[in-house]
């Protein structure tokens, strides 16, 4: 399971209600940021989330309202020294612009008092876990060097507890061992095999995140059967013309991917102050039913099997 907290949902500038671009994609024990646009920090620790964790920020793109919160951030944790590293993943021009940043403007003159790794990212694998991984993957919008990011929890067996207490399997390490797919033997000689207690094999939560983007095509098989897509909706289909000059999407286009990759909920985030948020909303759920638009702390749990999650009241 994926847990999301929506930190910043405005596009380009920030809005009353609305700050910019970041959500946290929590997992287990880890904890991700997706952008990191200007106030940020705050909006962390108006969501209760605080620094704690924040070691691995991912960038999608290198434009100012998914960046410039960095520099808060940075220098609230220089000063606080409560983390001793972090790791800024980004496409190489989001990292040239992190890295003025951080050394021009935040520290310039002096050593960042923590370690700061700023990691170029290709398409591919940006982060490989346990049990779930984080794989990039390019989009158009404007400029080079724009990514998506896929999160995928490996897919695993069920163990199942009555068939393995029936078998007198004991609780502890013998468990563990199966679950890895490796035989035991218990006391009195007999061998338990792995398919003596697992079950058929589930594949795992898959949430996508797309960054801004400029078109859909190419995007429907990375987001194939996602249990939950986010993507951009800045605008609604009768601007679509301004919309792809400025390459951004509408909340239509942006349903029509729901639809077309067969993903179980379509979350909206990039809002424009331009529209009413019932019209947006209303323009994409005529299309692809299971829409919500994402606000500031609005958070959801992404779950696989076909149960559809919801934000968390
Ligand atoms: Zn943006
Ligand atoms: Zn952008």
């Amino acid at each position: 399971m994926f847990e999301l907290t929506f930190l910043g949902t405005a596009a380009s500038a920030p809005l009353p209600k609305r700050g910019l671009s970041s959500v946290i994609v929590a997992h287990d024990e880890h904890r991700f940021m997706v952008d990191c646009g200007e106030g940020t920090q705050r909006q962390l620790l108006s969501s209760g989330l605080g620094f704690r964790r924040l070691e691995h920020i991912l960038i999608t793109h290198p434009h100012l309202d998914h960046i410039l919160g960095l520099a808060g951030i940075l220098s609230t944790l220089g000063q606080w020294e409560t983390l001793d590293h972090m790791n800024i993943y980004g496409g190489q021009s989001a990292l040239d612009r992190i890295e003025d940043l951080i050394n021009r403007i935040v520290f310039r003159g002096t050593r960042p008092p923590i370690e700061i790794n700023l990691i170029a990212i290709q398409p591919g694998f940006v982060f490989q876990g346990d049990d779930f991984d984080i794989v990039a993957f390019p989009v158009r919008h404007r400029g080079p060097d724009c990514f998506g990011f896929v999160f995928q929890e490996h897919s695993r067996r069920p163990f199942l507890n009555e068939k393995a207490n029936a078998l007198g399997v004991p609780q502890g390490p013998e468990r563990r061992t199966l679950v890895k797919g490796l035989p035991i033997t218990l006391a009195d000689g007999r061998v338990i095999y792995p398919d003596d207690v697992l079950g058929e094999l589930q594949p795992g939560t898959k949430l996508v995140i797309t960054g801004d983007i400029g078109e859909i095509d190419g995007l429907e098989r990375i987001a194939r059967n996602a249990h939950a897509l986010i993507t951009e909706a800045t605008y609604m289909e009768s601007d679509a013309e301004i919309a792809r000059q400025n390459g951004h999407i509408t909340a239509a286009q942006a349903a029509r991917l729901a639809q077309r990759a067969g993903v179980q909920q379509l979350i909206l985030t990039h809002i424009s102050g331009r529209y009413r948020e019932r019209d947006l909303e209303a323009e994409a759920r005529a299309i692809f039913p299971n829409t919500v638009i994402a606000r500031d702390f609005d958070t959801f749990k992404i779950k696989a099997l076909r149960d559809v999650p919801k934000p968390v009241e």
